[in-house]
């Protein structure tokens, strides 16, 4: 019995050296005050600490003291749902200079589930990226110059295409060896991590598959109702399963040049994103109205929810690729309909007044 358990100290000890000490990404973890518990050599490296002096240090030894209320909400988000991936962000260094960066946190529940700490995943940006990810007219022409490779061009769906079967092969394969009867321990927990991970990145291509099925846009007259009604159909059984009720109001309106097959898949991540933001929410309610801004020369399309909305924080960080506050999320819906609303000449706006949920706008101004 005692050999068993210093057998999996042992073992414990060389898979916490193998997945977080010796990881190429910097990483932290923290407990729920946000202290420092442990710190892992790509994090000291980034940040500039030597070995053993971050260890114990509060949250203002990393985070600048303006932004740290800020860092405290994304972590309380972390705690909700799990996890929040790929918020841009500043992070101080030991010589208090800052490094801009992604931060990914992800909540760590004890063995009764209980949030009690967390996993902070440091990527770091170099300054072209993000002054191109800051800015939606840099990121936009950087994009165009790129042949539209970003999200809809042919190169992403022939990548997409190219390492699914890969993709494939390492998650059946990774499913046979955790099932496998016998296994060390060490072989199980990190085939399971090899599943795990292989399942995210084919979510991610799906999501750019399905997405770039068709390949370019073809703007052909449409009515922006009858592509808000196929959407509404795709996703009516499963708002119907999740109680959530539909509060449909369809105005007249000119057609509008669209492509039907990316109209829906915007629409329908839209209305998706919605009823997930509403999971657990008492009288739940989309509403959906569309008709002419007479003012604004406009076609629109809004989708509201009587969801928790979002802090004005994560308003900033929506349409970055990746960003994502969801343990399932791609983080990629947003990002694509707004690339997906330029190449229709038109702009996506997200609302979320404090208290009245989320609202996001689809608007157009091509019309037939
Ligand atoms: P994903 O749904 O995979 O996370 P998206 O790009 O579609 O990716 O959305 C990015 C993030 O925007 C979500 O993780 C969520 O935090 C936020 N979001 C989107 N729609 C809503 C909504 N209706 N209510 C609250 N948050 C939302």
């Amino acid at each position: 019995m005692k050999e068993e358990k210093e057998e999996l100290r042992a073992l414990q000890h060389s898979l916490c050296n193998t997945i977080f000490v010796n990881a190429q990404e910097p990483m932290l973890v923290l407990g729920l005050d946000l202290r420092v518990l442990l710190v892992n050599n790509g994090a000291l490296k980034l940040l500039g600490w030597a070995d053993g002096s971050l260890g114990g240090k509060p949250a203002s030894a990393l985070v600048l003291e303006k932004d740290l209320r800020e860092f405290s909400d994304l972590t309380a988000l972390a705690a909700k749902n799990g996890v929040v991936r790929n918020y841009r962000f500043y992070m101080l260094t030991a010589s208090k200079s800052i490094v801009r960066l992604f931060l990914t946190a992800q909540a760590l529940k004890d063995e009764a589930g209980a949030v009690s700490g967390f996993c902070l995943y440091l990527s770091p940006v170099s300054p072209d990226e993000w002054s191109a990810l800051k800015d939606p007219h840099v990121f936009r022409n950087a994009a165009r110059k790129l042949g539209r490779l970003t999200s809809i061009g042919q190169l992403t769906s022939m990548f997409a295409h190219d390492i699914k079967n890969p993709l494939h092969v390492i998650l059946s394969t990774s499913e046979l060896l955790r099932a496998q009867e016998g296994q060390p321990e060490q072989v199980r927990a990190g085939a399971e991590l090899i599943e795990r991970n292989a399942r995210r990145a084919s979510k991610i291509v799906k999501t750019l598959l399905d997405f770039s099925r068709s390949g370019m846009c073809r703007l052909e007259p449409y009515s922006l109702n009858d592509a808000a009604e196929y959407s509404l159909g795709l996703i009516d059984s499963a708002l119907k399963a999740a109680k959530v009720g539909v509060d449909k109001d369809l105005g007249a309106a000119p057609k509008v040049f669209l492509d039907p097959h990316y109209m829906h898949s915007v629409i329908y991540n839209i209305l998706n994103n919605a009823a997930q933001a509403l999971a657990g929410v008492k009288d739940a309610v989309i509403s959906v109205r569309s008709g002419w801004l007479p003012a604004e020369g406009e076609v629109f399309l809004t989708v509201k929810d009587n969801g928790p909305g979002l802090e004005p924080a994560m308003l900033d960080n929506l349409f970055q690729p990746f960003f994502t506050t969801k343990e399932n999320g791609t983080g990629l819906g947003l990002y694509l309909a707004r690339q997906i609303m330029d190449e229709h000449g038109g702009r996506i706006i997200v609302a979320s007044p404090p208290g009245e949920g989320a609202s996001v706008s689809l608007r157009f101004k091509k019309t037939v």
